[in-house]
């Protein structure tokens, strides 16, 4: 068997790992043994499961691997320590990660797939375009790695799925990988962003374990929210916010509504009335973030004054929402994941519009509407 034949075993759901492994290890112990090396350490080596015996560890290594992805480049840290990663899949694909430590908590923000297909105009991803679903070894990958690096106590971390990608057109490896995380974090800390794939929003909903649920409106309207985000004409504004009435929250939770805030566009006190009044009695929390601007996005989109954003929130927090801010320079970085891929990339030609990307795109689609019909 070469190395690329034999199974990543990060890539299985953890009922799926000890039925695999209970064909080739005994006794039960032992197995029990192998997910704890692995899901609570995030082991790379069957070597360093240092309590199993050497022949069950060469029997592992002959027909299994523990793969995860290599950090191509890391940012310095930010003035509040936040650091980008860069890692490089196999096969190619680059992906970001981000660092946030707190004062009590550190949060690590992980992307689910290698581009986007939804193609909000105001975001980097969207611009290069659609890219493959990353695998459950793949986003574990990110976690493990910027945990280790940082010697980050389990107990101080938080997860929101706010990088490259929309995690809810990849719940196929999003659900194992949360379950695999649960191991270590509970679900409350951990979050996941969607432009709105109402179905995919379903789907959570009916999981008994759920994560917090971040949704990203940023427009006060259908007729402004279709022009930055596509994909408003597939999942209509007004059914959007039907499906987060129905979000079922446990008690002291909160649905995230995050709202990117562009200079002239959606950023005026009739905007923030109107947002406020668009989600009143939802159980949610607005995150206004100043839009991050990037030479690869259009020239009109740019990010409001300090004090268009304070008025803003101002009028937000009159009109009883509750909110905050992504203020800080290295907080920016998280909500323009995707740009340290694009600074690498820019000087490529036609990325935008090739043929290739396109028919991804397409697929995702095909994808998202087989999964309705089932
Ligand atoms: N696909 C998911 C999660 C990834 S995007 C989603 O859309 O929610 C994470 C967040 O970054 C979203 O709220 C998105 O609106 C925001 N974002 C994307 N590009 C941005 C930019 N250039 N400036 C500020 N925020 C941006
Ligand atoms: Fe995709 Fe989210 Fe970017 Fe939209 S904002 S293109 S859904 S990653």
């Amino acid at each position: 068997m070469t190395k690329n034949d034999r199974v990543n075993l990060y890539d299985l759901a953890p009922a799926q790992l000890h039925s695999t492994l209970g064909e080739v290890v005994s006794p039960p112990f032992r197995i029990k043994q192998i997910a704890e090396w692995m899901h609570r350490r995030g082991v790379e080596s069957f070597d360093a499961m240092r309590n199993l015996p050497k022949d069950v560890r060469a029997k592992l290594e002959e027909r299994f691997t523990l793969a995860f992805l290599q950090v191509v480049e890391r940012t310095a840290p930010a003035s509040d320590g936040s650091q980008k990663y860069l890692f490089v899949l196999r096969d190619g694909n680059r992906i970001e990660s981000v660092y946030m430590p707190m004062r009590d908590r550190t949060s690590i923000c992980l992307s689910s797939q290698a581009g986007c297909a939804v193609g909000c105009t105001f975001c980097v991803t969207g611009f290069f375009g659609a890219g493959r679903n990353l695998t459950p070894s793949e986003m574990l990958g990110q976690f493990f790695i910027v945990q280790h690096e940082h010697k980050i106590p389990l107990e101080m971390m938080n997860v929101v799925f706010m990088g490259m990608g929309e995690p809810l057109l990849n719940l196929e490896h999003l659900i194992p990988t949360l379950d695999i995380l649960y191991t270590n974090i509970a679900p409350k800390r951990i979050t996941v962003s969607t432009s709105g794939i109402i179905p995919g929003i379903e789907q959570l909903a009916r999981l008994d374990r759920r994560p917090n649920l971040a949704v990203s409106i940023n427009a006060p309207d259908r007729k402004r929210r279709e022009k930055i985000m596509p994909i408003t004409k597939k999942y209509p504004l007004n059914e959007l916010i039907a499906a987060l009435h129905h979000y079922p929250l446990e008690r002291g939770r909160e649905i995230t509504i995050e709202y990117v805030l562009l200079a002239g566009y959606n950023d005026s006190t009739a905007d923030a009335s109107a947002l406020a009044k668009l989600i009143r009695g939802l159980h949610a929390k607005v995150n206004a973030i100043p839009f991050n601007e990037d030479p690869n996005l259009p020239k009109w989109m740019q990010r409001p004054s300090d004090d268009a954003i304070d008025a803003f929130v101002d009028t937000l927090v009159r009109n009883e929402a509750h909110v905050t801010v992504r203020r800080s320079k290295g907080r920016e970085i998280a909500a323009a994941c995707g740009q340290l891929r694009g600074k690498t990339e820019r000087k490529l030609p036609q990325r935008r519009v090739d043929s290739a990307a396109r028919t991804e795109a397409a697929d995702v689609e095909r994808d998202l509407v087989d999964r309705e019909r089932r």
